[in-house]
């Protein structure tokens, strides 16, 4: 059983640097009372008197001492993000001055927010599910177009209306079995075990369409680790700073998120490249040789994508041979780069090795719509949807796995000729693990580490 924490907390919302303003949020029972204790109306009413949805310009005194004007935004419960009484207080922004309005707050008798604590009451109040709290941490995260679309359709409840779906489908078909079981005498319909398993498998396959997509939703939302590798002088940082042109970002850890710290990003095509070790690789003569054919090759495996570059205008060389044998089964575009030049390399050699083949001048910026279509291609990602519903994150694919194993037994209960009691024990699995998904029965250890992960004051 969960207990909600009465307390008033507060922290500030917006980033933390200087910028015009900054937002401090207050919520809780006496989020009212509390802002009252800060901020002092031009007009001279208090916010207690203010209705939801309204603002009133003053300012925020520390003891006595005024210490910057704001504006309070006033949102009653059941009315706000979380659901509780809400103060919003926007001052002008600045590392020094919210923290001192925050500080404030905290006199007044607000308590520190902790982690995603804002969400996880919205959550626990029923203004959100469990999916639609994670896409909040996405959307913030969103690096690309596509990604904040994605986030927002499921912030919306685009994966959980389609697993509700399948949940309903399932739960109606578990009370049937119940009902067929447990009341003989009753005059319930026969189930048939061909309908049974039609049943099971338009569930399994309804779960098994969001899995499909879970690799390309992640090419696109969380992006694809990438090595840019290939000997010295065939234009890997030419390659680099065309792909850096279109769109760079330097990303680097966001506190109180599970996300590795990259050193940086770019989109090509609908697809996000975290190029997380180029540095090293880039600027190493031969790879091989630096850091050791083992090495090599178990830094190529581990990567999502690589991107082989080659200098069209030579012949291919050892060196070059030595990268086509180490590239293995990972996904791989390989970039015959200087086509401004004569061309000398033999590519039908290279596309033995990796199929995914163009010809580009990097130096004149020719070839980067090429590169998307076949980085969009090896990631599946040509047709993507960002407004279809989209597993966000590890969590929710195990869930939607383990339902769709459960789904299995379902099957083998029924073809092996066990009992319907077996049939139902593994549907029940399956319907529980969709109910976690958006946390209809989540435990609350599975809760704490959902909520673990946002931002404090999100
Ligand atoms: P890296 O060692 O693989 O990073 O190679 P660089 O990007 O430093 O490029 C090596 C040399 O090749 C530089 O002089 C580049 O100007 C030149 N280069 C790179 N791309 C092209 C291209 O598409 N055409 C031609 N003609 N030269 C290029």
């Amino acid at each position: 059983m969960i207990v909600l924490s009465s307390s008033t907390i507060a922290a500030i919302s917006t980033a933390q640097g200087a910028g015009g303003i900054g937002v401090i949020r207050i919520s809780g029972d006496k989020a009212l009372t509390v802002a009252d204790r800060v901020f002092k109306g031009v007009n001279g009413r208090s916010l207690s008197e203010y209705k939801g949805y309204t603002a009133g310009f003053g300012h925020i005194y520390d003891e006595n001492e005024r210490i910057d004007e704001a504006v309070a935004l006033v949102f009653r419960a059941p009315h706000s993000y979380t659901g509780e009484d809400v103060v919003e207080l926007s001052c002008h922004g600045g590392v020094y001055i919210t923290k001192q309005v925050l500080r404030a707050v905290f006199s007044a008798g607000a308590v520190p927010a902790e982690a995603g604590e804002f969400t996880k009451r919205a959550f626990l109040n029923g203004k959100l599910d469990l999916t639609e709290a994670e896409a909040v941490m996405n959307i913030i995260s969103a690096q690309s177009r596509s990604a904040a679309r994605a986030a927002l359709s499921c912030k919306e409840g685009g994966l959980s209306k389609k697993t509700d779906e399948i949940c309903s489908a399932l739960i109606d078909t578990s009370a049937h079995i119940s009902a067929w079981v447990d009341f003989p005498e009753e005059d319930v319909p026969e189930l048939e075990n061909g309908r049974l398993i039609s049943d099971f498998n338009s569930a399994r396959a309804a779960l098994n369409a969001l899995i499909s997509d879970y690799d390309a939703g992640k090419a696109v939302t969380q992006g694809i680790d990438t090595l840019i590798v290939g000997k010295p002088n065939v234009g890997k940082s030419t390659l680099m700073n065309l792909l850096s042109g279109c769109e760079r970002s330097i990303v680097t850890d966001i506190p109180g998120t599970t996300r590795d710290i990259i050193e940086e990003t770019v989109n090509i095509g609908n697809v996000i490249l975290r190029l997380s070790d180029t540095a090293g690789l880039r600027e190493t003569d031969n790879i091989v040789e630096k850091i050791g054919v083992e090495r090599t090759r178990k830094r190529l495996e581990e990567c999502g994508l690589i991107i082989a570059v080659f200098d069209g205008s030579k012949p291919l060389d050892r060196e070059d041979m030595e990268l086509l044998e180490l590239v293995g089964g990972t996904p791989a575009v390989a970039v015959v780069n200087k086509s401004d030049k004569e061309q000398l390399a033999d590519v039908e050699t290279i596309r033995k090795y990796i199929p995914s083949l163009i010809e580009i001048s990097a130096k004149n910026g020719e070839g980067l719509t090429l590169l998307a279509e076949n980085v969009e291609k090896i990631c599946e990602t040509q047709n993507f949807n960002p407004s279809a519903p989209l597993i966000a994150n590890e969590r929710q694919l195990f869930r939607i796995k383990t339902a769709r194993s459960a789904i299995d037994e379902c099957i083998s209960a029924i073809e092996e000729g066990f009992g319907l009691d077996a049939v139902a024990v593994a549907l029940n699995d399956a319907i529980d693990s969709l109910l976690e998904l958006t946390g209809k029965n989540a435990a609350d250890t599975v809760i704490d580490t959902v909520f673990e992960t946002f931002c404090v004051g999100k």
